[in-house]
């Protein structure tokens, strides 16, 4: 049955997670209409800075909002042609409709934004980690030596 269906429970997530955005974002368009009100009516009054921070929001909720698409439509076994934008089989190598050559990684699932930059962020981590262990190997080899160094001495 469709209700048990994993893949109709990872869509509806997704859908869940756009249905919020939007409606995010009716809200902010709202907000800036009243600030913009508000400062028509009086010269005194700038709102330009909290109009500024809720268009950036609804250009962020706007990015998350395609992310959550293109995951959708990966789930379906889909991805969208970056040329025409028509949905093509995740397997194909060129677009049915006008041609254009998927990229090598085209077939693998979407990552958002804030993915990529978690993924960045380990990264990062790990190649401090590795830094650090080298720094602690070559510590100890100089600790080595002057223990060497010192029993020589000592000779
Ligand atoms: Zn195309």
């Amino acid at each position: 049955m469709a209700l048990f269906d994993p893949k109709a429970k990872e869509i509806s997530g997704y859908q869940r997670s756009i249905d919020e955005r939007t409606s995010s974002i009716r809200k902010y368009y709202d907000e800036i209409g009243k600030l913009y009100y508000d400062q028509y009516k009086d010269m005194n009054v700038d709102n330009t800075k909290d109009i500024n921070t809720r268009c950036e929001a609804i250009t962020r909720l706007s990015n998350e909002i395609e992310d959550y698409k293109l995951k959708i439509l990966f789930v379906k076994g889909l991805k969208k042609c970056p040329n025409c934008g028509t949905e093509n089989s995740l397997e194909y190598g060129f677009c049915f409709k006008c041609g254009s050559k998927f990229s090598e990684d085209s077939a693998q699932e979407p990552k958002s934004d804030f993915e990529k930059a978690e993924e960045q962020l380990e990264e990062v981590a790990e190649a401090a980690e590795a830094a650090e262990a080298v720094e602690a190997a070559v510590e100890e080899k100089a600790e080595e030596a002057a223990a060497e160094a010192e029993k020589k001495d000592e000779e």
